[in-house]
């Protein structure tokens, strides 16, 4: 069934496509109250996020846009040192879109947000007139234990910067996708919970997290030295990029570094606990093939730097105007 119009017009067709797609496969008792907000119990410190979802194809090798919204939302909440609990969401659906893929959408965000402990307590929808586009907005709700405290501003000289496995798969993943590229190549979206409890639970002194999307490593890195005033050196010998991503990034001169992840992020620790870190990632759900990258080094506030296997320095610096296409 193509959704039109009607299903907008907050009448029967409205309830409808609510109940049977949406209520259907996000059942949970706060939910199925459909009241006009969600009430829910909790206490202390809160982290709050939203992020929209735009992506094409809705669809893509190792994912879609309902797991992707889960996931980016989730990870945000994470990398705050936040426990994921509640999520919202809203969806702008152009007119054309087809219900079966929405309810593939649906099915996905609900089993997403199971994998990740979190319910989704609100949702909305609105039918906007368009050629069978999906948009959605996923706002989240965790809570940070007491005395835990992670920020990009708290990298210091000496700490080791850690990466949680294959960097570009995502973005490699969507490219190929819209350019009809076949290849091996999935999407590494995914919920991060495990493998940053996992550090946290063991102990490792954790100054600084963020999740390696849009703009790549290398972005998060560079905000990084510059919310800190350090400077942070990589060793490309050491970036994790599989063979298959490595491959098309050389035939489409792309840089990994730069590539969106949608299920990677950075670590930056005391650099007394860089090996647990690295044991703890490798032995968590997602986390095989993390590595120890680079570390913080005396040098220029502000700068990341890639030291070569024959000796060379070059400055990564932040991307800088359009970019890659619209990979989230
Ligand atoms: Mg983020």
């Amino acid at each position: 069934m193509k959704i039109t119009m009607a299903h907008g017009s907050g009448g029967k067709a409205t309830s409808e496509l609510i109940s049977r797609i949406f209520a259907a496969n996000f059942k949970n008792p706060v939910l199925s109250a459909m009241e006009d907000a969600a009430v829910v119990p909790g206490a202390g410190t809160l982290a709050v996020t939203t992020d929209s979802f735009v992506v094409t194809p809705l669809f893509f090798p190792g994912g879609d846009i309902g797991r992707l919204s889960v996931c980016g939302t989730v990870n945000d909440l994470l990398m705050s040192g936040a426990v994921p609990q509640y999520l919202t969401c809203g969806f702008i659906i152009e007119e054309g879109a087809e219900s079966d893929d929405l309810e593939r959408m649906a099915r996905s965000m609900a089993e997403t947000a199971r994998e990740a402990g979190v319910t989704i307590v609100a949702g909305d929808t609105k039918v906007v007139e368009g050629g069978g586009g999906v948009y959605i907005n996923t706002s989240g709700v965790g809570f940070v234990p007491p005395g835990r405290r992670v920020s990009a501003s708290l990298c210091r000289e000496g700490d080791a910067v850690l990466v949680s496995g294959y960097l570009g798969e995502h973005h490699a993943a969507v490219l190929s996708a819209r350019m009809g590229i076949e290849n091996r190549i999935r999407s590494d979206c995914a919920p991060l919970g495990e493998a940053v409890e996992s550090l946290f639970q063991n102990g490792v002194r954790v100054h600084a997290l963020r999740d390696a999307t849009r703009g790549g490593l290398a972005t998060v890195l560079n905000e990084f030295a510059a919310a800190s005033g350090c400077c942070i050196a990589l060793r490309e010998e050491s970036l994790p990029v599989s063979a298959p991503v490595s491959g098309f990034c050389g035939i489409l001169g792309l840089d990994p570094l730069y590539m969106g992840n949608e299920g990677k992020f950075a670590a930056v620790v005391d650099r007394e606990d860089a090996e647990k870190a690295l044991a703890v990632l490798k032995a968590s759900q997602y986390g095989e093939n993390a590595a120890v990258v680079g570390s913080v080094v005396p040098g220029e506030a502000g700068t990341l730097l890639v030291r070569t296997s024959i000796g060379g320095t070059r400055i990564v610096p932040e991307l800088y105007g359009e970019g890659l296409p619209r990979i989230c």
